[in-house]
């Protein structure tokens, strides 16, 4: 999808203010001799950003907007060395709230809603995203932040609420506590807004199924605002995106080529009217596609597809090249097993193996469902993994992201 006027006009805005303000990307640009843009053509050959520039402009390099004007900042919770600091100004706090509510109402969520907002406040932007966006919509926040079920499950049950915002893993998790209580009728949830990580049909199916709502994947990254720029709407065929507030490309991983609409690879993303910390071309290392067409919702907002994982997740097994979504929709093919898997990579006697741990409960021949699904594997993706089933519940699940991939290879 190129880049229009419109979007044109407003990224040679950023580049001017980022180049005036001498902050670290205005010094890029200016260095490379760019101090606006004048096409489609030539937007494209703008150099992309990255999460390891953002890190070297530690703690406020990436300051575009004057201080006085700068009301707060975020972190992403970088795991390795120095964290990313984004500062926003007031109208970036503003326009994030009207993203996310605009988020909240294609779910066709209301005032009337009550929200029950279960990811952390504080650094990073999860909670406080959630939060902003529920006020600016009129709906009632119930704050809980993470953790604490029997607390959640209580507020849930007394205050009747309606919406449940969290991550995939703790969606599951109290999905499956409200299960073993018993306490289905005295929860009054009808939909969920998951965020933050990539999960199966699989598990989504299951989800919905136990809570009986209906589930709505809400993108967005710290860099970018935080989540709300992007969100599925009752058709449930892509997430709407706000291009009215950012560009979106599709670009090879690998070559950094611009990709045609429909075709996988890395979203990248410029920010439009961001003031405290513009980006331009921000490689986010998410898979996806530009979904070609227009949504049977009638919304004019474009749409990328469900994110498929990160380029990095990216295994090399035996020379082999492997998503672990691959892997994950072969995984969903089985219905006797849940929706918990684990992989682990290793190196042995010289030979890359990938063992695969999958759940499921005593009315099926273990050994036979691993020996189907290694046959499976064997036959989409080229090498036999080892399949080790184990009961139901067995499997780790996590308040926050859950480690699916544990490549050992790399480990001491
Ligand atoms: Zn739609």
């Amino acid at each position: 999808m190129q880049i229009n006027q419109r979007q044109l006009e407003l990224v040679n805005d950023r580049i001017k203010a980022l180049v005036a303000s001498d902050s670290f990307y205005g010094k890029k640009l200016k260095e490379a001799g760019i101090t606006s843009v004048s096409s489609a053509e030539e937007f494209t050959k703008l150099p992309f950003s990255e999460k390891s520039d953002l890190r070297d402009a530690y703690p406020l390099g990436l300051m575009t907007a004057p201080e006085e004007d700068i009301v707060r900042i975020h972190s992403s919770s970088g795991t390795t060395g120095k964290p990313v600091i984004i500062p926003y100004t007031r109208k970036d706090v503003d326009d994030w709230a009207v993203m996310f509510a605009r988020c909240y109402e294609t779910a066709g969520i209301t005032k009337k809603d009550r929200i029950q907002i279960t990811p952390g406040y504080g650094l990073w932007t999860a909670g406080i995203g959630f939060q902003n966006g529920c006020e600016k919509l009129g709906a009632m926040a119930v704050p809980m932040g993470p953790g604490n079920t029997d607390k959640q499950l209580q507020m849930m049950e007394d205050l009747k609420t309606t919406v449940l915002c969290s991550t995939s893993s703790y969606a599951l998790l109290l999905a499956e506590e409200i299960a073993k209580r018993g306490i289905k009728d005295k929860i009054h949830l009808k939909k969920g807004v998951i965020g933050s990580e990539r999960w199966s049909k699989k598990m989504r199916d299951r989800i919905s199924e136990e809570l009986g709502i209906e589930l709505y994947d809400i993108y967005g990254l710290t860099e970018i605002y935080g989540p709300g720029i992007g969100i599925n709407c009752e058709y449930n065929t892509g997430m709407h995106y706000w291009d009215d507030f950012i560009y979106l490309e599709i670009i090879d991983p690998v070559t950094g080529e611009n990709l045609p609409d429909g075709e996988t690879g890395e979203i990248v993303i410029t920010t439009l009217v961001k003031e405290g910390a513009p980006l331009i071309r921000y490689r986010t290392h998410d898979l996806s596609r530009i979904i070609p067409g227009k949504c049977a919702c009638g919304r004019e907002y474009p749409r990328i597809d469900t994110i498929m994982g990160r380029t990095d997740d990216m295994m090399k097994i035996k020379g082999v090249n492997v998503f672990p979504a691959q892997i994950e929709e072969i995984l969903g093919t089985f219905p006797e097993i849940s929706s918990e898997y684990q992989i682990r990579i290793s190196h042995l006697d010289g030979k890359d193996t990938m063992r695969i741990y999958v759940e499921t409960s005593g009315n099926y021949d273990f050994n036979d469902v691993a020996r189907r699904i290694a046959e499976k594997v064997k036959g989409s993706i080229g090498f036999t993994p080892i399949v080790k089933v184990v009961e139901i519940g067995v499997l780790p699940r996590s308040m926050k992201k859950t480690a699916r991939v544990i490549d050992e290879r790399y480990e001491e």
